[in-house]
């Protein structure tokens, strides 16, 4: 689908998928100026399909767009465009045994060829769709991660929260450090103060303390994960007390020293929701609590809505095939 000034979004099309033709001005090598989303389509046992809150992925794909200065696309055309890639092919969503989906990736870029700073006045938005397999081959296993405290993610009034090329882009040569360390994941700290625990690389963080409440980190920089919010929910509902706040590096050390953090785990469309493993640092290593009871909990809770295999008591599932 393409955006002008004039004619707003229009050429809605599906053409067999190939490479892309881009003059070397095209906007969008060159200042970033770019959103994109990630989410899947899962097969139900009685071989129906769903989306999974395609209208959280449009929305955020909207903010994103805001603060990229690039045009809105609406809630209804995201979903049509998610829906229509997924109807492509009846087949190519896999069969839910395994955890298998099709990951669908929308995203949106600046295409206007011209060299200067200012926000394109041709945008596309494209879907690509691809069978993903379970994340976990061969059994659960915790992500490891690694403390990064000279690189930072997103600060106040920048890109955090926007699901931007950029941001992934800055995040590399940490993710990199992270690798050298032996380590799955980084973990980024706040841009103010380098104290307070955001996400990591690619998912958001929750702890959970000793007498059953759970702490996530607040929203502002970081990116608002469809599952982050989705947890969220479940955990109320399951009883769970949830807490968004500032959460303290140290109070993670301290709270695993003591006991008073229990289980650490991250989420994300690609993992769900996976326990979290030592946490290594500068200053040492940080075990990982034992238990992942309340963890894999979660993770059933989510994973069973997704497949049909629980009630959709929250009307995530949007039902494509
Ligand atoms: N934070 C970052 C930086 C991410 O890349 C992702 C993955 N999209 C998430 C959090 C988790 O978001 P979601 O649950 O929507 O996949």
């Amino acid at each position: 689908v393409e955006w002008t000034p004039e004619k707003g979004w229009h050429d809605a099309r599906i053409t067999p998928y190939g490479p892309l033709t881009l003059d070397p001005a095209t906007a969008v090598l060159h200042y970033a100026q770019e959103t994109f989303e990630g989410m899947k389509a899962y097969r139900h046992a009685d071989g129906s399909v769903h989306l999974f809150r395609p209208e959280a992925n449009a929305e955020r794909m909207i903010t994103s767009s805001q603060r990229l200065a690039l045009p809105e696309l609406p809630v209804d055309d995201f979903i049509q465009a998610v829906e229509a890639m997924v109807k492509v092919d009846e087949r190519w969503v896999p069969e839910g045994e395994g955890e298998k989906s099709l990951y669908l990736r929308p995203f949106m870029f600046a295409s206007e060829k011209f060299l200067g700073v200012r926000p394109s006045q041709h945008v596309t938005f494209m879907v690509i769709a691809s069978p993903a397999g379970s994340y976990f081959k061969g059994g659960l296993k915790p992500v490891s991660l690694w403390l990064t405290e000279e690189y930072t993610r997103a600060g106040r009034g920048g890109m955090g929260a926007a699901k931007t090329g950029g941001n992934y882009a800055s995040s590399l040569i940490a993710q990199q450090e992270a690798t050298r360390h032996g380590c799955d994941q980084v973990v980024f700290l706040d841009a103010q103060e380098g104290v307070y625990v955001e996400e990591l690389g690619g998912m958001n963080m929750y702890f959970v303390h000793a007498d059953g409440s759970i702490t996530t980190p607040a929203t502002g920089t970081i990116l608002e994960g469809i599952t982050r919010s989705s947890i969220i929910t479940l955990a109320r509902q399951m009883g769970h007390e949830v807490t968004e706040r500032r959460f303290a590096i140290d109070e993670w050390r301290k709270g695993v020293e003591s006991g008073d953090i229990v289980e650490v785990f991250a989420c994300g469309t690609a993992a769900v929701v996976s326990p979290v493993g030592e946490l290594r640092s500068a200053a040492g290593t940080l075990p990982a609590p034992e238990s992942t009871e309340t963890t894999m909990k979660i993770r059933s809770a989510l994973v069973d809505v997704q497949f049909g295999r629980a009630d959709d008591t929250f009307g995530w599932l949007r039902r494509v095939l």
